[in-house]
Parts: C-alpha cells; structure tokens; sequence
C-alpha cells in the first residue's frame, strides 16, 4: 500500500485495499460506534464490503444506496439523506462513509461537513475519475438549477482508500473518461507520466493493477502536493482546471449529455493548447505529445458540429471566469503551465473552430 498526507488526510493507495477499509476506519476512528455508509446503486457491492468490514469490528452501520447519476447531486437528495442520519442516531463521532464515484464522494462530503458541523469523513472512490481528482482535496458540493457545483464547502478527509481493482467494473466510457485527467496532470505537474503513459498503455488498457496503482499514486501526489500549497482557490490551485475552461463550455453547451466531464476536458486541452501554440507560449511540439497521447487513451481531438457561440457563452458564464473576462491555464511544455492568462474571444472561437473541423 502506498500513502500520502494532505492537510490532515491520509491517502491511501493498494490494489486489494477495499478488504481492509473497515479496519482501517476502525483504527483511525477508534471512538465510533456508529458509522453511515452513502453509495450509488451501481456501487452497493463495494459499499457492501465496506459494510461487513466495519460490522466486524462491532460498529453499527447503516447502508444508504441511492440512484446513480449527477442528478442526485442536489439539495433535495442531501435532505433524504440528512433524515436518515436523524433516524440512525448519527452523532459527532460516529464515522461517514462515502463509496462510489464524485457524485456520491462530492455529495457525501457536503452532508458530512455540515450535518452537526461536521462528521469524520472517510472516501473510497471507485471509478478513475474520482480516484485520481473528485475524492482529493476536500471540495465537496451540490448543484443548483442556476448551476453545478454552486453549494458546498472546503472539508478534508480522515482518509481516502484508492483500491484499482474496482475500476474492472466501470463501464468503457467511464474509465477512458478519467484517463483525460490522467493526461492534465502529467501535463500540468508531471512530464514523466506522459512517456509512462505511453509506453503502458496496453497494461493501462487492460487495468494491469500496478500499472494504475502507479498512475493513481502519481496524479494523487500532484493533486495533494498542489492543494496543500494552496487549499481555497486563490492561486497555485488554479493549474488544476488546465483544459476545463474550454471542457466546462463543453459540457454545458452540449447539455450535460453530449459529452463525459473526461473527453470535454481532453477536448478543452486540444483547444487551450492551440490557443497557446497561437500566442507563442508553446511549441508545436507540445501540442503534438498532448494530442498523441489523448488519441492513445482513446479520448477524443476533434469533434464536429460544434455549437461554438454557445460553448463561448456558456464559458463566459462559468464561476471561473473573473469579472466577465476569459482567464485560462496555457501549457509552455510537457509537465508546466502558466495560470491566469488573459486570452481574447477571437482566439478562443479560432481554437474552436479547429476543434471542430
Ligand atoms: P459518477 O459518480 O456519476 O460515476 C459515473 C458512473 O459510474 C455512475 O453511473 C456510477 O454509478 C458508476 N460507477 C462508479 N463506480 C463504479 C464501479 N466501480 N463499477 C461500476 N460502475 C461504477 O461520476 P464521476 O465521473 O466519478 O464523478 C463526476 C462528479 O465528480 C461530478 O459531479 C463532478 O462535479 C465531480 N468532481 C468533483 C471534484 C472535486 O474536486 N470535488 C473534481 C472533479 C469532479
């Protein structure tokens, strides 16, 4: 097992980890006698392994499986949840159990940051995606109808256990969707990942447990080291959003259907690393691995019939723009980004249009 420390959090990382979770829990919070497990339907199995472990050890735990989906990650759903907390006798020190993917790990960790102030809070994230991001860093969150992600609160972990093995299950899509992630950070933070990428990608293909035991390992470390510099937002933390500018436009101009969150942030890369090969912060170069590799993990760089006034609306209505201008994260090379950068809407709707040709 492998483990990192982030503000508090310990974060564990190990093929076989799942069988261990209950344990794990029970030492870290050895005061609880209660714990509250949340988990989707597609992950009730998981959750149930959790559940045996911590029942085990004599802790009376109740299992909540709601529906699976980003719908879920509203206020009506946290209220479902916070009335089975009351009937459960969830108090201060019984331990909160999220297991599933960032829906349920974001959604988890608003209602055990804010039920009686705050719950000792334990992730195991079980698809790519939240591996690698959604379970790291304590942002948790609900949507509103205005938008997504537009309630929530900064709250850390006691712990996060990443165990590879439940990635077998995850639908295709879902898992290429996360290597998009897996790319951003080998381009922001990690130039070595990008060659280890590539020269694995048929052990990535066939989730070869220690080849995503080093990828998850790899991403979690640049995610932690990166929080920990900055943990609300107000700079460094920035580099995290590399391609969600463009991905975010995306994701909204396409519905929230069209694309996974994974391919609008592979297609949100291509796009801002045309934007900075434009305005000569990057070589041609860079832009060629990125697009190589993107292609390898199956993700896609181009895709046609792009409703581009729209993804530019939506972008100028995103949280991350600041006072209606559009701010991005540029790549200069493989493994380093510059933040803030001011670009012009034409040079984001040229880069769009290339996209989308
Ligand atoms: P998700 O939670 O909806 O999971 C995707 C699908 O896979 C769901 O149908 C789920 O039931 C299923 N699933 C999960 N694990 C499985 C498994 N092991 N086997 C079979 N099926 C499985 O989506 P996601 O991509 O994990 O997360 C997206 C969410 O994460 C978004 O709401 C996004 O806003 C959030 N997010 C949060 C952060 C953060 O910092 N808090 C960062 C990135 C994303």
């Amino acid at each position: 097992m492998r483990q990192i420390s982030l503000l508090g959090a310990s974060l564990e990382i190990g093929t076989g980890l799942l069988t261990q979770v209950g344990e794990r829990i029970t030492s870290l919070e050895p005061r609880a006698r209660k714990a509250f497990l949340l988990t989707d339907r597609n992950c009730a199995r998981y959750a149930r392994e959790v559940k045996s472990g911590l029942e085990a050890r004599g802790l009376e735990t109740v299992l909540l499986a709601i529906p699976a989906g980003e719908i879920q990650k509203r206020l009506s759903t946290a209220a479902r949840i916070y009335d089975r907390l009351a009937r459960a006798g969830i108090e201060r020190r019984s331990a909160f159990v999220a297991v599933g993917g960032g829906v349920v790990t974001d959604l988890g960790g608003f209602v055990a940051s804010t039920w009686m102030r705050g719950l000792p809070l334990f992730l195991v994230p079980t698809t790519l995606l939240a591996q690698v991001d959604a379970a790291i860093g304590g942002k948790t969150g609900v949507n509103l109808p205005q938008g997504k992600n537009l309630v929530g609160t900064f709250y850390q972990p006691r712990a996060v256990f990443c165990d590879p093995a439940v990635l077998r299950t995850l639908p295709p899509r879902e898992f290429t969707g996360g290597l998009g992630e897996v790319v951003k950070y080998g381009m922001i933070r990690d130039a070595e990942l990008l060659p280890f990428l590539e020269r694995n990608i048929d052990a990535v293909r066939e989730q070869k447990a220690e080849t995503l035991e080093e990828i998850v390992f790899r991403c979690a470390s640049i995610k932690a080291e990166v929080v920990s510099q900055d943990e609300r937002e107000g700079g460094l933390r920035a580099i995290l959003n590399y391609g969600h500018t463009v991905g975010h436009g995306l994701e909204a101009a396409g519905g929230y259907r069209r694309f996974h969150h994974g391919e609008a942030v592979a297609l949100g890369m291509e796009a801002e690393a045309i934007i900075a090969l434009e305005m000569g912060i990057a070589p041609l170069e860079t832009l060629a691995v990125q697009n190589r590799l993107l292609k390898l993990c199956g993700l896609p760089t181009r895709t046609r019939g792009l409703p581009r006034r729209k993804v530019l609306e939506a972008m100028r209505l995103d949280k991350k723009t600041a006072e209606g201008r559009l701010r991005f994260v540029l790549p200069e090379a493989a493994g380093r980004v510059r933040y803030g950068v001011e670009v012009s809407p034409d040079l984001v709707a040229a880069a769009l249009r290339t996209v989308s040709s």
